[in-house]
């Protein structure tokens, strides 16, 4: 026990007693940690905004039993144009779900960490799209190793015709290996998820607003199946 320094962005917190908060924050090196901010629902609390979901912050940090206290924290990354528009705040909140459900605490998470830094720092220079989602939550498959496969089907392996989508499978399928609970893929659906699982967030192919909400929906059951938690932000509603 003692004084150590660590760093991370914030994913949550909750109140905690009567004055306090625990805050969720995503260290690279060390997971998820679970800390504590005494006295941060004060009026005037030495912590202020520093503390609020997609900051990145250095932290010092005394160590507890169950929870670290927070006794110094800085801001290395405040995000602040995402935050003044709701698209994108609504967004990041479904990154941080997502990095949330797929990290533990007391493990490396640099892959995990990284991706969300760099969607957050998507969203802080433009606008929210949900091809920019599907992308993020592909790469969040592609961190648990549970990448879907779009370039064959599941049950025979050829590489045309590939017009459903099994959750459990993990992929595409042909209509002839098609299983109880695969969906149909709109013609071209295949094709668009493929590109955006194999493009860089910051450089994704052109939107077409044809498939961009079903390429979400699809995505989004996949990792609900695998993670076997619901992802509920709004931010899929648009
Ligand atoms: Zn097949």
């Amino acid at each position: 026990m003692g004084l150590r320094n660590d760093q991370g962005i914030v994913l949550r917190g909750f109140p905690f007693g009567e004055a306090d908060r625990v805050v969720v924050i995503l260290s690279p090196n060390h997971g998820k940690l679970r800390t504590v901010a005494k006295g941060v629902r004060k009026t005037k609390s030495r912590f202020g905004g520093r503390l609020e979901p997609f900051t990145h912050v250095d932290l010092i940090l005394y160590e507890g039993r169950n929870l670290d206290t927070i006794t110094q924290v800085s801001v290395i990354e405040a995000f602040p144009k995402l935050r003044s528009d709701l698209d994108r705040v609504l967004a990041a909140g479904t990154m941080v779900e997502a990095i949330d459900a797929v990290t533990q605490e007391n493990e490396s998470s640099l892959r995990a960490f990284l991706l969300l830094q760099r969607g957050l720092r998507i969203l802080e220079s433009g606008a929210a799209h949900l091809d920019l989602l599907t992308a993020f939550l592909l790469g969040v498959a592609e961190v648990v190793g549970i990448s879907p496969a779009f370039d064959h089907c599941a049950g025979c392996g050829r590489r045309d015709n590939l017009v459903r989508f099994s959750f459990g499978d993990g992929g595409v399928l042909c209509e002839r290996d098609r299983t109880p609970g695969s969906v149909a893929l709109r013609d071209g659906l295949t094709e668009y998820l493929a590109q955006l699982m194999n493009a860089s967030m910051d450089d994704l192919p052109e939107a077409d607003p044809m498939f961009s909400g079903e390429a979400i929906g699809v995505t989004r059951r996949f990792l609900e199946y695998h993670l076997d938690r619901r992802l509920g932000s709004v931010a899929f509603d648009g």
